[in-house]
């Protein structure tokens, strides 16, 4: 039935193809700056100790059972998901013009948020173009596609500055069809971890107001990046104030440690009106036939997780520590690099590692340093030279900093 032809064998992942190469690898040396998992001074995965604590209020709950969650997930979790992102005073939520289903984390809610879009947003009869940032996350090109959005992209890196390339983008998204879809990460984003500034938000909200386009906020990293939720969640909620009607798809992923547990949301906002409320009951309605026929309800134990600790203002404060501790040594380690290859006189500019935020840095570094790299050092990390600045620690960073310096010569 399935001739080569027809179905040809599929490249494996090139994120998971690295991960499974540096597993192989026998050097005492090797470092893991591939994946995006934050790990501790240690390179060991950090559970957060307010997860431990959630951990056993979830065990010693002693009604604890296995049953199905509700089609849109469960309720503790998905109303106060939706209050950290918008913050808990949002017009919004006040309006009542929120919808919020609970996914398979930030990949699904990209997923369902895609597939609700090919479906219902579609001017003339036809959907429109997604427009995503180059670069960005490898997995949003299929996801959207694999909907049967036609995608194309904005502008977003740099490669001269290392930094924003925000004329270009402005420009791509001033050109793009009115009422075009564009994605946007709020915050860290990935691979960059460049954002644009406040102001250049503002810019940015500006034209796509004029041009009436559809913003996608894919937030994966909300309190990740400077270490504040609400900092984090500026972007997201600038736009709601100004109006737009949007979709925002939210991962617990990394802020919580959630990964394998799978705990996110999709979140509609629809724009402020008469008629908002009854818009939200329709799109609402059409999210759960969608989820219904995709995974029928949401995983039960992370969004338990997730609830439990947004739920208690104990844990929560708590929690905002364990995000402290994350991005600051994420931010450490940022400052560690950059002064060794200063101290080195590596050829080059390094201040983009301290300029970048979050949990990756967009070194510059080309396919063929990077090949070196994992060759000759056994240091790991994707071809585009983007580096998790959560693999280094206080062990590695100056080997790191060395074998960079070697093969930038
Ligand atoms: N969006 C972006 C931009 C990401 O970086 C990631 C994680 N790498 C995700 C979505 C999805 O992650 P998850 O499905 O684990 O929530």
């Amino acid at each position: 039935c399935f001739p080569a032809e027809v179905v040809p064998k599929a490249p494996e992942d090139a994120l998971f193809g690295l991960m499974r190469a540096y597993r192989a690898d026998e050097s005492p040396d090797k470092v893991d700056l591939g994946i995006g998992a934050y790990r501790d001074d240690n390179a060991k995965p950090w559970v957060l100790p307010v997860v431990k604590k959630a951990d056993d209020v979830i065990r010693n709950d002693p009604e604890l059972n296995h049953e199905y969650l509700p089609i849109v997930g469960l309720e503790p979790f998905t109303s106060k998901a939706a209050e950290l992102i918008l913050g808990s005073n949002s017009p919004a939520l006040t309006e009542k013009r929120t919808s919020t289903v609970q996914t398979i984390s930030g990949t699904g809610a990209v997923h369902l948020g895609a597939l609700f879009l090919s479906r219902f947003y579609k001017v003339n009869g036809a959907n429109r173009t997604v427009y995503l940032p180059n670069p960005t996350w490898a997995n949003h090109n299929q996801i959207l596609t694999n909907v049967g959005l036609q995608v194309a992209s904005y502008p977003y890196f740099d490669k001269d500055t290392r930094g924003l390339a925000y004329d270009g983008m402005l420009d791509a998204i001033r050109s793009a069809p009115e009422r075009s879809i564009i994605l946007l990460h709020p915050c860290a984003h990935n691979p960059t971890g460049v954002d644009p500034t406040e102001e250049q938000w503002r810019a940015i909200a500006e034209v796509m107001k004029e041009k009436k386009h559809f913003p996608f906020f894919d937030c994966a990293y909300q309190g990740f990046a400077s270490g504040d939720l609400d900092r984090d969640a500026s972007a997201v909620r600038y736009f709601i104030e100004q109006g737009f009607e949007l979709l925002i798809s939210q991962s617990f992923s990394k802020n919580l440690g959630l990964y394998g547990e799978r705990a996110g949301c999709l979140h509609y906002i629809a724009a402020p009106g008469p008629s908002a409320q009854e818009v939200t009951t329709r799109v609402s309605s059409q999210l759960a036939v969608l989820q219904r026929s995709e995974i029928s309800n949401p995983p039960i134990y992370g969004a338990k997780v997730a609830a439990t600790v947004l739920n208690d203002p104990a844990l929560f404060a708590e929690w905002r520590e364990n995000l402290q501790t994350m991005s600051g040594r994420i931010i450490d380690m940022r400052k560690a690099l950059r002064s060794k290859l200063e101290e080195l006189g590596t050829p080059g500019t390094w201040n983009h590692i301290t300029d970048q935020i979050g949990m990756f840095s967009f070194t510059g570094l080309n396919e063929q340093q990077v090949a070196n790299l994992q060759k000759e050092y056994h240091i790991y990390m994707t071809k585009n030279g983007r580096i998790s600045m959560a693999g280094l620690n206080t062990r590695n960073v100056d080997y790191v900093a060395k074998a960079v310096d070697q093969v930038v010569r």
